[in-house]
């Protein structure tokens, strides 16, 4: 196997390429707490521990099966204040209610549409490739 691009060697399975990467992001956390032991009683300490933190290498996020977007209600709510905003701006009758309308059908909608592209991009995932020299990801043979 060769990358189509580059012609280089150097390509990997794109599923193992995301492991790699989001494994390598695991990091040390520290942070101060508030600690209620039985023998220490309650006390303020700084600890540390071992987390996965959201970030990940770029060739992991290229690599990665495409995910379905969930939009949240603060994301949700952040939309709806937004629009509402806009339609007062154009001075629209019931500014409020027609952006809570459009906000709640980009919520159902853009994890309804992410879902279905997510569903037929991953279908060939197993056959994805990418190659660690130019970055390019395509779909090949196992
Ligand atoms: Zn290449």
């Amino acid at each position: 196997m060769h990358c189509p691009s580059c012609n280089s060697v150097q390509v990997r399975k794109a599923s193992a390429v995301y492991m790699d990467g989001t494994l390598k992001t695991k990091t040390r956390i520290r942070g101060v707490g508030i600690t209620a032991g039985r023998r220490e009683g309650l006390g303020l300490g700084v600890f540390t521990g071992r987390g996965v933190s959201r970030g990940s290498t770029i060739a992991a996020e290229k690599a990665d099966r495409a995910r379905v977007i969930w939009i949240g209600p603060f994301k949700g709510l952040s939309v709806c204040i937004l629009f509402s905003v806009i339609f007062a701006v154009l001075q629209l009758y019931d500014p409020f209610g027609k952006a809570l309308g459009l906000a709640i059908a980009i919520m159902i909608g853009c994890p309804a549409a992410t879902a279905i592209l997510a569903a037929m991009n991953n279908q060939d995932y197993d056959r994805r490739w990418y190659c660690d020299t130019c970055g390019e990801v395509w779909t090949g043979e196992i």
